[in-house]
């Protein structure tokens, strides 16, 4: 096995096109990436063509591991490899770490996990040292503690930033990686795709989107210098997540705010409030207990309640009320753990629904509006919203919402929006619109595998991988929180964790025993994907339209994504390891 580590010149195959009075002495080097030092020696009388050659080499660099992204997942991944002793780089097209915290600086954005969970497990100084400020912690917070944690490790060395991965090529012959970028090209005997669930935005393709003549913002790639509402007619798009945080920030400022809903979300209160000290040292004091017990969670989350056992349909009314009062006042996914068969029973479903329904209209003043607010499909089966003083929001009177749900948007116009016929006119538009989910980033490197398969025509019908690892065909390619992966159903940070430790694993044992290539089965891939979607049908999360389906991308296949479940998908993860990677192929 090849465990690269050495830089190696060679001929960039756009650069050369340059080098128009190319001999077929030198025509070898243009179509490959044979080195330069393998060259043939240039004939006398060609030294001119040698320089000129020379002046468009340009450096591919071979590492053992390349990873793509530097979130959570590719930091990570970059620590634990380097640690273990592999040669990684990781690319990154953004200026900085932290991905979706570089990226989504809208006003308002924050975690909704909270804090102490919402964070890296595995140094125990770090998890000690940091201190975070309050129990959701907001962007420029945890940006920043992606950024003390690059630091901390050193980690900037190993990263290359403002470089986008254009396309992975596997080279059949030797078993590695070819990874084009916007500014060079790499080669590496395992490329491990950190790039992402909710990282490729979502840009509807309105009508006329060129002739608005104001502002206009996309949540997930917000302006870094921030962006001042202060006396402008806003438009916000969309009532997803990232809606329901920025609304109420953007409403204090902006003259006017209109809201444009197509699907009502449901919202439970967060409940946000600074972390103080002595909850803060609890936690800390008892941090590896009860990070095992929220690895032992479904979500990998640990809340404050536990889960209750009973029914929803059975409860009588008192308690029922009493229980979701509780859970409403303290805030945050507790909400969802007041019953076990929230997410299987319709009928208990209903049940919760309708509380959330009415605690809807006791907020909003109107009652039309607050039965246009009023969500009707399954609780729970979209990415829950939790939010501050968002139903609130539309108490005010600069504060309107357009129902879009009927005839959606007409068009953009050179003022504003044009739907239902009426026109709206506004100085800045925010697209809410959210993300091409868990596989727009992967696709978007346009993906090559054995056999000159490219990764869009193997998953032409939904994202095929083993345990949202590994893909057939694509040897020597891992994807951190991949399609089949508990992943987004998490605590993501958590999933990220067992994810790169496994990755690793598997690289220092195919190390150890002179390994060169892995390659999950096309039987084991079947076999996961039917899996993944068995344990989905047996619970409401396929009943609505959601980004976990792709239901918010036109075109998109609809297959539920995400593995629901964490600790058996984690158990499984073991036994294949411990199985000798059962599933896989290894040469
Ligand atoms: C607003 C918002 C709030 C969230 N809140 C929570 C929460 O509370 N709890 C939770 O568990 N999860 C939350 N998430 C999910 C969040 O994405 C994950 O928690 C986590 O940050 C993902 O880390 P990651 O490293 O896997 O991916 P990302 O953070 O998305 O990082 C991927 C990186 O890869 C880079 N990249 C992608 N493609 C390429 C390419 N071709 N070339 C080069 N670089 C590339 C991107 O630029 C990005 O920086 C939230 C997501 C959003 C959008």
């Amino acid at each position: 096995m090849r465990w690269y580590s050495n830089f190696c010149l060679q001929v960039s195959l756009l650069d050369a096109r340059s080098l128009l009075p190319v001999t077929s002495g030198c025509s070898r080097l243009l179509h490959g990436y044979a080195s330069v030092g393998d060259a043939p020696e240039a004939p006398q009388g060609l030294n001119l063509l040698t320089v000129r050659r020379r002046q468009f080499v340009e450096m591919v660099e071979q590492h053992d591991v390349i990873v793509v992204g530097a979130g959570f997942g590719g930091l990570y991944a970059t620590y634990l490899l380097r640690n273990s002793g592999f040669d990684v780089i990781a690319l990154e097209r953004g200026s900085g770490v932290g991905g979706t915290w570089y990226w989504n600086r809208y006003p308002g954005a924050r975690c909704d996990v909270e804090s102490l969970q919402y964070s890296y497990s595995f140094d125990k100084e770090l998890e000690q040292e940091w201190e975070w400020s309050q129990r959701y912690a907001a962007q420029p917070e945890i940006l920043e503690y992606a950024e003390h944690v690059a630091s901390r490790f050193d980690l900037e060395p190993n990263i290359r930033f403002d470089t986008n991965v254009e396309k992975l090529d596997f080279n059949e012959g030797n078993s590695t990686w070819t990874v084009a970028t916007n500014d060079a090209t790499y080669r590496a005997s395992f490329v491990v795709a950190a790039t992402g669930c909710l990282s490729t935005t979502n840009h509807p393709e309105f009508e006329g989107i060129n002739d608005f003549q104001g502002a206009m913002y996309h949540t997930g790639k917000w302006p870094h210098e921030g962006v001042d509402f202060a006396g402008q007619r806003v438009a916000v798009i969309g009532t997803g997540s990232s809606a329901v945080q920025s609304i109420p920030v953007i409403a204090q400022q902006a003259a006017q705010l209109t809201v444009f809903q197509r699907t009502p979300n449901y919202s439970i209160p967060a409940r946000n409030e600074p972390l103080e000290p002595q909850t803060q040292a609890h936690v800390k004091a008892d941090y590896e207990n009860l990070r095992r017990a929220a690895r032992s969670e479904q979500s990998g989350i640990l809340t404050t309640f536990p889960l209750n056992e009973d029914s929803a349909k059975e409860a009588n009314e008192t308690d029922f009320r009493s229980r979701m009062d509780e859970r409403w006042d303290y805030g945050g996914f507790s909400f969802y753990r007041s019953y076990a068969d929230i997410v299987v029973d319709p009928t208990s479903n209903e049940r919760v629904a309708e509380y959330v329904r009415g605690r809807i209209a006791d907020v909003v003043e109107d009652a039309d509006l607050a039965a246009l607010l009023s969500p009707s499909n399954t609780i729970a089966c979209k990415r829950p919203c939790l939010d501050t003083d968002y139903y609130e929001t539309f108490n005010h009177e600069h504060v309107e919402l357009v129902d879009i749900s009927v005839s959606g948007i007409d068009r953009l116009t050179e003022q504003g929006v044009s739907a239902g016929g009426s026109q709206y006119d506004f100085d800045a538009i925010v697209f809410a619109t959210g993300f091409d989910a868990m596989t727009g980033a992967l696709l978007g490197m346009n993906i090559t595998g054995r056999d000159e398969l490219s990764l869009d025509v193997a998953w032409e019908a939904g994202p095929r991988t083993y345990l949202g690892l590994s893909v057939p065909q694509f040897p020597n390619l891992f994807t951190v929180t991949g399609p089949g992966s508990p992943s987004v159903l998490t605590n993501m940070i958590v999933a990220i964790e067992q994810h790169v430790e496994w990755i690793c694993a598997c690289l220092c044992n195919m190390k150890s025993e002179g390994r060169q290539s892995i390659e999950a089965t096309d039987a084991a891939a079947d076999s996961w994907v039917d899996h993944v979607n068995t344990v989905a049908d047996q619970t409401l999360y396929p009943s609505c339209s959601s980004w976990y389906l792709g239901s918010n991308i036109p075109g998109k296949t609809r297959v539920f994504m995400p593995l629901i479940g964490f600790p058996t998908y984690a158990e499984k993860c073991e036994e294949v390891a411990a199985n000798g990677y059962s599933g896989f192929v290894m040469t």
